[in-house]
């Protein structure tokens, strides 16, 4: 069913074959893009003698803050190329744009596809996609073309009402549902509220994208496990972004988004930019390959994942991605521990009494970060003792205790689903200046 035979091959193969990918990903920046040809002109890159992957290092990183301040830039064609108009969140404010041509579509779909068979998808199945499909993002749209070129059926149903996600699987029997793994949790919430019968639906698979599913030994996060002690549904991961436009699937054996080697180049680089290498962890730094609209060199996700290179249990030789670790600019530093967000959120993941909750950090009057975790629970009469009884799960799990605020759980809802966001809303850094 054509998932690239590259996958499964040697690893020197894999690298030689990115290396000629890489040329003409190069030779098309320095035509086409006043960003990139600026940038080489400026640190005088000759760009033919980038020949090796190691020889990208050469080569100063792209960061989000470029996209914003020179996002017009980034656009390799004339504008009437584009087909897509697309919104990503900025890191100074405003959304940053991105465009996407006619054959950028195409390389989505494909990649969505490869993906999708790598979660074991086939054209017989149907999914319901739980995802927004509009609103400038990229995800939904892409899950779209990619199910289509796989030739799977394809339930639109996008993001929120669970009451029109029961009817659509009672109704049309999809048996893959596509989404955030927060909102699997809420559709069998309300599922219990109303006496439906999940557990005998037609579901049987969930594809998941925006949160962890699983921890850095790939077995499942506290998130994965309350799922599935819930619902006995296979459950995949994966990780993407707008900028990527690519998309990391976790096989069946569930250890590590598969690398696409055809689609993009990976770096894994520590804080002083240095490539960090056997698998340790740092931040991820994507070079595109095949992009025509607004491809990228050296861009600094600021996600944090290590890279697993032994061959997969499925076949692949292709590299896999851990699950995303934190970011690398939310790095809290509280009571004189650091850590980063999941690890709140497994705590509270874990709590059975915890419907939902946001962390929100902030800097105290020292300039040292604050953090208040809003908990949405059913019911707060005895409030007092719940957020003892929190704080003392959080000291013996990671040491230290925040900030508690009990809330009700159905306006955190509104908070952690907005309309305008594709995925949950569950950390609001406020020390941003
Ligand atoms: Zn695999």
């Amino acid at each position: 069913m054509n998932i690239p035979e590259i996958e499964f091959r040697p690893k020197e193969e894999i690298k030689h074959f990115q290396e000629n990918k890489l040329k003409i990903a190069l030779q098309y920046l320095q035509e086409n893009s006043p960003f990139y040809k600026r940038m080489f002109l400026q640190n005088n890159i000759d760009i033919r003698q980038i020949k090796m992957l190691e020889d990208l290092q050469k080569i100063p990183f792209t960061e989000k803050k470029d996209l914003q301040l020179y996002n017009d830039d980034f656009l390799c064609v004339p504008k009437e190329k584009v087909i897509d108009f697309i919104t990503t969140s900025g890191t100074l404010g405003d959304p940053v744009a991105f465009a996407m041509t006619d054959k950028d579509l195409d390389r989505l779909a494909y990649n969505e596809k490869i993906s999708f068979l790598c979660t074991g998808t086939k054209p017989d199945d149907i999914v319901q996609l739980m995802t927004t499909i509009d609103k400038r993002f990229m995800a939904g749209l892409a899950y779209f073309l990619g199910l289509r070129l796989l030739g799977a059926g394809i339930v639109r149903v996008g993001n929120g009402i669970p009451e029109l996600q029961w009817d659509t699987i009672k109704r049309i029997k999809p048996n893959t549902i596509m989404c955030v793994p927060s909102f699997i949790l809420h559709i069998i919430k309300y599922a219990e509220e109303h006496g439906i019968d999940y557990r005998n639906s037609s579901i049987k698979k969930v594809v998941c994208i925006g949160e962890n599913l699983r921890e850095q030994d790939f077995s499942l996060n506290l998130l994965g496990q309350r799922i599935k002690e819930k619902w006995d549904v296979e459950l995949y991961s994966t990780y993407a972004s707008t900028e990527m436009a690519t998309t990391f699937a976790e096989c069946k054996f569930g250890c590590g988004g598969h690398h696409h080697p055809e689609l993009i180049i990976c770096e894994v680089i520590d804080n002083e930019g240095n490539i960090v290498e056997n698998g340790g962890i740092g931040e991820l730094v994507i070079t595109t390959l095949g992009v025509e609209g607004m491809p990228l060199l050296r861009f600094k996700t600021g996600d944090l994942v290590s890279f697993h290179t032994e061959k997969c249990n499925c076949g692949r030789y292709s590299m896999r991605v851990s699950p995303v670790i934190g970011r690398a600019n939310n790095l809290l530093k509280y009571k004189g521990t650091t850590l980063y967000p999941p690890a709140i959120y497994d705590v509270l993941d874990n709590t059975p009494y915890v419907s939902n909750y946001v962390v929100k950090v902030d800097l105290d009057e020292n300039g040292n970060d604050e953090i208040i975790v809003c908990v949405g629970v059913k019911g707060i009469e005895k409030s007092k003792e719940l957020i003892k009884e929190l704080k003392d799960r959080f000291r013996a799990k990671i040491r230290v205790a925040p900030e508690i605020e009990i809330c009700n759980a159905d306006d955190l809802h509104k908070t952690i689903f907005p309309d305008i966001s594709r995925k949950p809303i569950k950390f609001i850094d406020k020390r941003k200046k």
